[in-house]
């Protein structure tokens, strides 16, 4: 059923139009996603009596559980789990009364205040200011081996993990900026360091193509497919196909401690494009310096509006700008 549809004027569908529209709730605050971004903003959107309502999204607490140890964040000096710290951060907006609740944001429409968010397709909120903080998803290449390794070797985020692989030696899989960015970081840290490209050449612009070409313990291995991770319990190697569907095909094997994507990241913005001006690759505009959209009342924070930083403490300063901005927009309103 479209929640949104205009339904025709006649008396069984009035009866229908009054049972839907008395199980709308009305919240004044609305924040979509649960990341250090989304709890963030409810921090700050509780303790400003907003009384935000917080709709969790498919992964409760983002990206950072499926990390283990998260050693840069201000204020954990002996380091915390990824887990731990969003239920840190979940405990920190229930104590100042955010509504905490499971669910999906599956469908929204922004073309009116109150917008109209509905939850997993059957439960819908009427709210005057929406933030969004969905984050984003990093892409994996979708080997079982990846999957058996997340986190104890395979590793989407070198800034999160590549400490842990200090004089060790590692692999990043990936052909654009993000894998030579993510290459260069662990350079500083590991022994050596593989970019492991598909093509027989990069995608990534000139500048950081020489980059990796000019960092001594980097070694480019183009036209290389991986095909497994190996290890017991923890990683040892990576087997590839170098030079696949070519008459010289063949299995190659390396040594490595641990296995890094860096195959890009989809922003979680599906559901707004509708609605919102997003970039070439998906990302939420925001009005540089604030979390305003392009819709006045809808914000966003955190990882769906950031394809450079991506970062906990980054995506944590931008859900409190959205809050901030949320409750200026409606004390504009006189409604607040
Ligand atoms: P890109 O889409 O630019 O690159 C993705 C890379 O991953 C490509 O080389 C692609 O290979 C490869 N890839 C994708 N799927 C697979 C797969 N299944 N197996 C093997 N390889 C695969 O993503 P990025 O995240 O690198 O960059 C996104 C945007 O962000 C770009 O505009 C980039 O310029 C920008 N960016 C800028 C940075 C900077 O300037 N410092 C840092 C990071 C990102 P193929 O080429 O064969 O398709």
């Amino acid at each position: 059923m479209n929640l949104f549809k205009p339904m025709n004027i006649n008396k069984e569908s009035d009866k229908k139009s009054e049972n839907l529209n008395s199980n709308i709730e009305k919240v004044k605050c609305l924040i979509i996603g649960s990341g250090p971004a989304g709890y963030t903003a409810a921090i700050y959107a509780a303790r400003a009596n907003m009384a935000p309502v917080m709709i969790q999204g498919m992964e409760p607490g983002g990206q950072l559980t499926t990390t283990t140890e998260v050693e840069n964040f201000p204020g954990y000096p002996q380091g915390i789990t990824g887990p731990a710290m969003m239920e840190d951060l979940k405990a920190q907006a229930e104590r100042f009364g955010t509504d905490v609740r499971w669910g999906e944001a599956t469908k929204v429409d922004f073309s009116n205040r109150p917008f109209k968010v509905v939850v997993d397709d059957k439960e819908q909120i009427e709210a005057d200011v929406v933030i969004i903080a969905t984050g984003a998803t990093a892409k994996y290449l979708g080997l079982e081996s990846e999957q058996k390794f997340h986190g104890s070797g395979v590793s989407a985020c070198a800034t999160c993990d590549g400490f842990f692989y200090k004089g060790k030696e590692v692999a990043v899989v990936g052909g654009g900026d993000s894998a030579i960015e993510e290459a260069t970081y662990l350079a500083g840290l590991c022994k050596k360091v593989y970019i492991v490209v598909r093509k027989d050449y990069f995608r990534a612009s000139k500048a950081m193509q020489n980059r990796a070409f000019n960092t001594p313990n980097i070694e480019v291995l183009f036209g290389h497919t991986p095909t497994e991770v190996t290890g017991d319990n923890v990683v040892t190697g990576l087997t590839m196909i170098k030079n696949q569907g070519k008459p010289d095909e063949h299995e190659v094997k390396i040594k490595i401690d641990g296995f890094f994507l860096g195959i890009g990241h989809t922003p979680n913005s599906q559901i707004f494009k509708e609605f919102l001006e997003l970039d070439e690759v998906g990302y939420v505009k925001t009005i540089p310096g604030t979390s305003k959209t392009n819709v006045d009342g809808v914000f966003a924070c955190g990882d769906v509006q950031d394809s450079i930083y991506r970062q906990a403490i980054t995506a944590a300063g931008s859900g409190c700008m959205a809050a901030l901005d949320a409750e200026r927009f409606l004390g504009s309103l006189g409604a607040h």
